[in-house]
């Protein structure tokens, strides 16, 4: 059972401008002040790259972190424009990253690519969110813990340290959708995946789940009896400080 820190992580995808750090600030104001916290989560948020420096500033001695939605699979400078590289992100105070979001994958981000993108990251010392998920056919063809443990063992390496990779489940159905697996379904895969990738990297620890995929304040409740997982990766939600506090509160309500 994992009974360390919970994440919730907000993914803003394509959203967001100078003043939705209020969005933020709202919920940092939350997340200090919350008694009851003392360490049992932990709150990120990844806004668009045209906001990471300012936000990294403005979060820096602050307990909310601030993450990146991708990088480019090549590191350093280089002539690939409109790209943005790790090392770059690093260079702002960026220590998260989201790797292998689905709506990438759509886009043509491949295994292959994928690899690099970690294997950089990984040299650049970020902690990586690294999302995994099959598709509705994958489902219903019942290939979803194959199709998860192929993206998993194409891409990560055993000499990872998996303290710094938490893996976001995210099965691509439900993203923006509002459906969810059931409670139980969910349970299973979680556990599924924790015990494949402990053993197939030989772990001495439990790594890190998370749950991604229409989460939101109504339907939190469901996932509260899953003691197996570490957090949620909320897209659609995070645009609001009001849902995404409320998340929170309804989880350890
Ligand atoms: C996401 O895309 O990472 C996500 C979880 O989206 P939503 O919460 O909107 O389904």
């Amino acid at each position: 059972m994992a009974n360390g820190t919970k994440y919730f992580i907000g993914n803003w995808k394509m959203f967001g401008i100078p003043s939705s750090y209020k969005i933020i600030d709202r919920v940092n104001g939350y997340f200090s002040k919350d008694k009851k916290n003392n360490g049992k989560y932990k709150v990120i948020f990844a806004p668009p790259f045209t906001l990471l420096q300012v936000f990294s500033n403005k979060y820096k001695k602050k307990k909310i972190d601030i993450s990146a939605q991708n990088c480019f699979y090549k590191d350093n400078f280089g002539a690939h424009t409109g790209n943005v590289s790790s090392f770059m992100l690093k260079k702002i105070g960026i220590n998260y990253i989201i790797l292998g979001h689905s709506e990438n994958r759509a886009l043509g981000e491949t295994d292959s690519i994928l690899e690099n993108k970690v294997s950089i990251a990984v040299k650049n010392n970020f902690n990586i969110i690294f999302c995994i998920g099959e598709n509705k056919k994958d489902k219903k063809n019942k290939k979803t813990l194959n199709v998860l443990k192929k993206q998993i063992s194409k891409v990560l390496k055993k000499k990872y340290n998996f303290k710094k990779i938490i893996i976001a489940y995210e099965p691509i159905w439900s993203i923006g959708s509002g459906k969810v697996p059931s409670p139980n379904e969910l349970k299973k895969t979680i556990i599924f995946l924790k015990d494949f990738i402990r053993r197939k990297f030989r772990l001495s620890y439990q790594p890190k789940l998370l749950y991604g995929g229409s989460v939101d304040k109504n339907i939190i409740d469901i996932f509260k009896s899953i003691k197996e997982l570490d957090g949620f990766l909320v897209g659609g939600a995070s645009k609001s400080s009001k849902n995404f506090i409320d998340i929170i509160k309804n989880f350890y309500k």
